[in-house]
């Protein structure tokens, strides 16, 4: 077994986690068999119960397991589907060694940071990589070196090494070179400090990666590597790229991918990269312009709906139409003429997921635009809810229809807890969570956008489509096209509109650069059919 850490330092938000993808990406277009196990210091147990604003976007793996928007990165840049154990959380550390603690594990013993907790940190990271069939473990740990949060990992992996031995591990840190002055001078300074941190606590780093607004000039890789004490190939310099996924393929310019194999004593085969290249030469093309509006809750932090996000970009690679987000916030929709006006002329609309009674006018607004002047539409999640209220509002003729989660007396409750959830008390981990299987309608639209009957499709929710409005959904055009096995309603379709979905489950975690989901392809293909921009040809893929 070969690790590669991926440490921080100077700031956080230095995009580790795109460095980390992209160098794993490196070594799997070598034919390598490769995971990623991303570290997040906090004592949360996962992210499910954390706020968006915070962390952004909480990513949901098959399993079902709430994670680290990172994991999300790890799974579109590797094209593979990871399992919960792949987020360690101080958290999830500690509640095993106390769970272990009072089952007598420990046989009398004092437990203590070092060796339990480190012990116990360095068994998941083995385990999880055993598990994973993988040759080499990238770790992302999170934070920034020096915060006291995430010493004990970082202790842990510098036991690792010196329990796997030489040539088994190797230390890639990530750190800023700002540039200051009217001449924009680059400064190693703070690289310094921070290699110095880490060379505390006993880690010595075999990779710079700097980060920073232009790249290194020779004179400042041959500093870096004199005062950092790495040879100068193994300064590597990150500009700011127009498309994360440019930074594999700048990596291996500089002969990252060469250097690691070298380092770990693993074979360097000749990298692959046609399908990711031709990915790139399409999203580059950019034919014509489609604006799409987002219309949610949390519009000011863009992470919050990355998965969306890239989603379009994947699609973008794809078709090689350029497409453009245009976020409206929710809440101030309704309040704002020029707003809706400029909503009106988007070429499609997608509500996406979300929580509570803040925004959902706003989300509805934008949802009866779409409907009624054929403007393709997408909704996930909530997003899906809020159609079904607001097709039993507007063309159902019940004003006060609603998700008894935004009031749980409504006197039509079109959207509510199934029994199950009733008796649930606990926030963390208790919604319907993870990979599901959604059968769809044959003849219906879903089913031939997927090409297929039966799907599996990650979910996050608690509330479900109450059955007693289906009859007369149906018998006014909003049909009933997907249910999961034990007969919940998964997805509506609108018959007389271009494109009209509405789905409970988040397509978006599942859309990767050479795999674009379907419901986004084709989203964007209505979009372009009613701009009467001739669609591109090429069909999508079948979705794995
Ligand atoms: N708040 C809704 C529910 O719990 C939708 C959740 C979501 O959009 N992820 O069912």
């Amino acid at each position: 077994m070969k690790v590669v850490v991926v440490s921080g330092g100077v700031i956080s938000g230095l995009g580790k986690g795109i460095t980390t993808s992209s160098v794993a990406r490196l070594l799997k277009a070598r034919g390598i068999a490769v995971t990623i196990i991303k570290i997040d210091p906090y004592l949360n147990v996962d992210a499910g119960t954390m706020n968006p604003y915070q962390h952004g976007e909480v990513f949901v793996l098959d399993d079902g397991t709430e994670a680290d928007l990172d994991l999300g990165n790890y799974e579109r840049f590797l094209g593979q589907s990871l399992v919960g154990t792949h987020n360690l959380t101080t958290g999830k550390i500690y509640r095993t060694v106390i769970e272990k603690e009072r089952r007598g594990d420990y046989l009398g013993n004092t437990v203590q940071i070092i060796p339990h907790v480190t012990g116990e940190i360095k068994r998941s990271i083995r385990e999880v990589t055993q598990a994973a069939g993988a040759e080499v473990a990238l770790v992302e740990v999170g934070g920034t070196v020096g915060d006291i949060e995430s010493m004990p990992f970082l202790e842990a992996l510098r036991e690792l090494s010196y329990e796997l031995g030489e040539g088994h591990m190797a230390f890639l840190h990530t750190t800023l070179v700002p540039t200051v002055g009217p001449t924009g001078e680059a400064k190693t300074k703070p690289t310094q400090h921070s290699v110095r941190e880490l060379r505390a606590i006993g880690i010595r780093p075999t990779m710079i990666v700097a980060r920073g607004p232009t790249p290194l000039t020779p004179e400042i890789k041959a500093k870096i590597s004199l005062f950092c004490d790495v040879p100068p190939e193994a300064v590597i310099s990150l500009p700011d790229q127009s498309s994360i996924y440019d930074v594999p393929l700048v990596l291996e310019a500089q002969g990252v991918g060469r250097h690691l194999t070298k380092l770990l004593n693993l074979p360097d085969r000749e990298p692959e990269y046609a399908a990711w290249k031709e990915f790139l030469a399409t999203y580059r093309r950019g034919d014509g312009e489609l604006e799409i509006a987002v219309v949610g809750k949390y519009t000011e932090l863009r992470d919050a709906y990355l998965s969306h996000t890239e989603a379009f970009h994947h699609v973008q690679g794809r078709l090689g139409v350029s497409i453009r987000l245009n976020w409206y916030d929710a809440e101030d929709l309704p309040r704002d003429p020029s707003a809706m006006a400029r909503l009106r002329r988007a070429d499609a609309v997608l509500v996406p997921g979300g929580f509570g009674p803040r925004g959902v006018e706003g989300k509805m607004v934008a949802i009866g635009v779409a409907r009624t002047e054929g403007i393709p539409f997408l909704g996930v999640c909530y997003g899906f809810q809020m159609a079904a209220v607001e097709f039993a509002r507007a063309v159902l003729g019940l004003p006060q229809a609603t998700s008894t989660e935004v009031d749980p007396h409504t006197p039509d409750p079109v959207v509510c807890l199934l029994e199950e959830q009733n008796a649930v008390a606990d926030l963390g981990a208790t919604m319907r969570l993870g990979a599901q299987r959604v059968i769809l309608e044959p003849g219906s639209k879903i089913a031939s956008i997927y090409g297929r009957n039966e799907v599996w499709e990650r979910h996050r929710h608690r509330y479900e489509i109450n059955p007693a409005y289906l009859d007369r959904f149906s018998s006014h055009g909003l049909r009933v096209a997907g249910r999961s096995v034990d007969g919940r309603v998964e997805v509506l379709e609108l018959a007389d509109h271009p494109y009209f979905l509405g789905v409970q489950y988040h397509p978006e975690f599942l859309s990767r650069p050479e795999a674009p989901h379907p419901l986004y392809v084709e989203l964007v293909r209505a979009a372009l059919v009613r701009k009467e921009v001739p669609a591109p040809v090429a069909p999508p893929p079948a979705h794995a």
